[in-house]
């Protein structure tokens, strides 16, 4: 079956527990998102707020409650359609040891070179091309990257697998305020129409999003949009 161009998510009463851990990472989780929300996490370390996106993301499976996607359940989707359905920068990224080419191919293995270019120009990393182009080798036995310059990547191969569900982990955690303020503005034109969950510790972009959810003890403590809270 063809992918769905828009993604609505339901949660019903998600509960999850880590392997091994007695405490319930989330508990008892309801929202429902609607296609081309753009809804903000926040809350304080270790609430739960990474494990949500996992859970989307079905690196996990829940111990009680469901995920819905366009209001069938997510075990219903096949791995290439979520795969082809969500796009995620995690909090921690991985940088493969590699060319540059082959770091962003990997999200979007169809892509010409001059998308690349002008994706890598759009996150402000066009830097990276300056020794050899896409063929710059990262990684081990390469170039390391800076904390900010990984999250770019991350947010460029986000942006290149172009899904319309986009999961944000942190994107601008680690960038001074004008490399932020041109990522959110990046985020704000190319994320139109996509449904967007993204947790940040940032106050800068929550304006933008139309609902804000607090999360404290693996429960969702607050919600409303900026002015309400
Ligand atoms: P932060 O703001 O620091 O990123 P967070 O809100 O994203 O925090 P999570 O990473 O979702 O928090 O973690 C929620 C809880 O689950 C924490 O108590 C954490 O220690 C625990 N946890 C996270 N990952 C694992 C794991 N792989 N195995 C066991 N426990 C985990
Ligand atoms: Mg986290």
């Amino acid at each position: 079956t063809a992918a769905p161009e828009q993604v609505a998510v339901q949660l019903d009463a998600l509960s999850f527990s880590y392997p091994g851990q007695p405490q319930q990472a989330l508990d008892n989780i309801t929202l429902s998102i609607s296609a081309g929300e753009h809804v903000a996490i926040l809350g304080r370390t270790g609430c739960g707020k990474s494990t949500l996106l996992q859970l989307l993301t079905r690196a996990w499976d829940p111990q009680h409650g469901e995920i819905r996607l366009n209001d069938q359940p997510m075990r219903d989707f096949s791995e290439p359609v979520l795969r082809s359905l969500i796009s995620m920068v995690p909090q921690r990224v991985h940088l493969f040891s590699a060319t540059l080419r082959d770091n962003l191919l990997l999200a979007a293995p169809h892509a010409s070179d001059e998308q690349l270019t002008a994706m890598l120009m759009r996150v402000g990393l066009e830097k990276l091309l300056d020794d050899s182009g896409l063929n710059a080798w990262l990684g081990e036995g390469g170039r390391q990257l800076s904390g900010g310059e990984l999250r770019r990547l991350a947010i460029a191969r986000a942006l290149l697998h172009d899904a319309p569900l986009v999961l944000l982990d942190e994107p601008t955690e680690g960038l001074d305020a004008s490399t932020e303020s041109q990522i959110l503005e990046l985020l704000a034109e190319v994320m139109k129409g996509k449904t967007l969950l993204m947790v940040t510790h940032r106050l800068r972009g929550l304006s933008r999003c139309d609902r804000i959810i607090v999360m404290d003890n693996g429960q969702i403590i607050e919600q409303g949009n900026h002015a309400a809270l």
